[in-house]
């Protein structure tokens, strides 16, 4: 008999967490929600509690926990702010923590996750680019097991997982973004709805912007450096715009792997799960009968699949990711919180979409090779890199 593992789902309102709640949904004798986190979308958290009945919610907005509180504070209970989404990472009955948040709010409860042992599917690539040394730091002080969701890192993981070869290098392919296509010229004039509308996938705004730049992608070379200990030469990008191969490693004996499916991100989350549900030791737990609802790959259909090398000239913030690599200490997260910054300010129309990449660099070439200590230095680094941002604003932004 299988026992249902308890799950806390840490940014549940978002485009992972939704689709993590359709993978419970369709395997809901496999998982339980057990707690689940909320910034600002209080209707779709309110729903969510209704239908998942989780024992503990947090919710970041003071002003959000005041409706949620309003409508359902009956089923279940309810915290606020910071320490109630460390609360949540640390549920005492969480088996697996999906951690979903985005951007650097996930830092700490990922900590905190890892701090108490619980396995986690780790969606939220700011936290490792930004302190990976650190998550690695924690995961070599605790039994918790990281299984990657973001499908690139997912496939690697897969296929690393699978064979014991010698590896050469590691490929993760890029869709390309909406303006795979485009002159320079063209990119000065695109507009955020432009750009947040992605080719392949559903996602967040702040993911499809860096989609769009392929900061999205340098932000995954540091990801999988992180992940897979690998040096920046062994990490190559492809560009792929059929977004069918999400991931392949090159061996040693010449054999490349490969890992295969329609986009759809559900597959990545209900491969993380059933992966950290069925190494949890004491109970029993049926992976093979898990459900992604994700289509399957028809192949007679005569697709083609295209790989092309990325334009550095185009797309300067890949190149620039790797930049942070190879300067190593903090420049990844120097890198991570200046581009949230643009990316925040391009959303905002307050400056043009080349001008990303402008910004992240100029902050970039500010860092003077500081290490990576505690968790208080990466927070007064990031906020430094923040204030070098908003200074580069306040000289070439226009306001609006
Ligand atoms: P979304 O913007 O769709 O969702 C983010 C979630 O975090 C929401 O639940 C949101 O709450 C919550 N949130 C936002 N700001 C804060 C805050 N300051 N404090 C606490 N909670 C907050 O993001 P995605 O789901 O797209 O991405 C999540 C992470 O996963 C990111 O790191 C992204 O890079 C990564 N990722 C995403 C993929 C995707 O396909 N979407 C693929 C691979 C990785 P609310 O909505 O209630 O305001």
């Amino acid at each position: 008999l299988s026992v249902a593992r308890n799950i806390s789902i840490l940014g549940a309102t978002g485009s992972i967490g939704t689709q993590t709640l359709d993978v419970v949904r369709l395997n809901s004798e496999a998982f339980n929600v057990t707690a689940l986190t909320a910034n600002k979308n209080a209707n779709l958290a309110i729903e969510q509690i209704r239908e998942f009945r989780p024992d503990f919610v947090a919710i970041a907005d003071p002003e959000t926990a005041e409706n949620v509180k309003e409508a359902v504070s009956d089923l279940c209970q309810i915290e606020v702010g910071e320490a109630a989404l460390v609360k949540a990472a640390s549920y005492p009955s969480a088996d697996i923590v999906v951690a979903a948040l985005v951007g650097f709010s996930c830092l700490k409860p990922l900590l905190a996750a890892i701090g108490c042992g619980k396995d986690v599917a780790i969606a939220n690539k700011e936290s490792l680019v930004a302190a990976g040394s650190l998550v690695k730091e924690a995961l070599g002080q605790s039994a918790s097991r990281l299984v990657p969701v973001d499908s690139e890192h997912n496939s690697l993981f897969q296929c690393l997982q699978n064979s014991k070869k010698g590896v050469r290098r590691v490929l993760i392919t890029a869709s390309g973004g909406p303006f795979l296509h485009h002159s320079k010229e063209q990119l000065m004039e695109v507009s955020p709805n432009e750009a947040v509308r992605h080719p392949r996938w559903d996602m967040g705004a702040k993911i499809s912007i860096d989609s769009a730049t392929l900061m999205n992608k340098g932000l995954e070379v540091i990801e999988a450096a992180v992940l897979f200990d690998l040096p920046a030469r062994m990490i190559e990008v492809l560009v792929h715009p059929q977004s069918l191969v999400h991931g392949m490693v090159e061996y040693l004996d010449g054999s490349t792997h490969v890992v295969m499916y329609e986009p759809d991100m559900k597959v990545a989350i209900s491969d993380a799960l059933s992966r950290l549900a069925s190494c949890s030791s004491d109970k029993p737990f049926h992976s093979e009968s898990l459900n992604s609802g994700c289509s399957f790959l028809d192949f007679s259909s005569g697709r083609t699949l295209e790989f092309i090398p990325p334009d550095f000239q185009r797309f300067p913030c890949l190149k620039l990711a790797y930049r942070s690599l190879e300067i190593g200490g903090c420049a990844p997260l120097v890198l991570n919180a200046a581009n949230e910054v643009a990316v925040e300010s391009y959303l905002a129309e307050k400056i043009g979409f080349l001008q990303i990449p402008m910004l992240v660099e100029a902050v970039l070439g500010q860092y003077d090779g500081q290490e990576l200590g505690s968790v208080d230095d990466i927070l007064y680094r990031d906020s430094w890199a923040r204030e070098q941002a908003r200074c580069w604003l306040r000289e070439y932004g226009h306001s609006k």
